[in-house]
């Protein structure tokens, strides 16, 4: 089940992922699934109710495990249009780097740095907002409700 807005939970930062263990797999399995089942693009670990500094990203049909990151560095500032899984028919205007350059674990707890750009960096800037519990909500130049049909 995905916490939606105006859920407390949403609001408070996650806590870091010290464990990698057969857990933590059946936790990404978990949100795999749900990203896929809501067409999502994107799932924070808070979204569904665990205290853990942990996203996984889809851009297209791929999926990226991000634990415990740190975005250090990002370039070139643009507007772009965003959603979220926890706020149902709400888009806004959010401005956000194009390229950045982050720090992370991954799955067995290794330490990695990553650098790039477009849709995969946009995300990872809306999921490592949710782990410090901000919403794009908090952020955007403009919101609007979503319109039918
Ligand atoms: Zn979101």
């Amino acid at each position: 089940m995905i916490l939606t807005y105006p859920n407390n939970f949403l609001k408070k930062k996650t806590k870091s992922v010290n464990y990698f263990d057969k857990n933590l797999n059946e936790i990404v399995k978990k949100m795999k699934k749900i990203i896929v089942e809501n067409n999502g693009v994107g799932l924070a670990a808070n979204q569904i109710g665990l205290d853990m500094a942990l996203f996984v990203a889809r851009p297209k049909d791929k999926f990226y495990i991000f634990i415990n990151p740190k975005i250090l560095k990002g370039w070139e500032e643009e507007v772009k249009e965003e959603g979220c899984l926890s706020l149902p028919n709400k888009w806004g205007l959010v401005k956000r780097f194009n390229k950045i350059y982050l720090e992370y674990q991954d799955m067995r707890g290794k330490k990695k740095k990553l650098k790039t750009s477009g849709l995969l960096a946009h995300i990872i800037q809306h999921e490592v907002d949710h782990l410090n519990g901000i919403l794009f909500i908090n952020k955007a130049i403009e919101i609007y409700d979503l319109k039918n049909g």
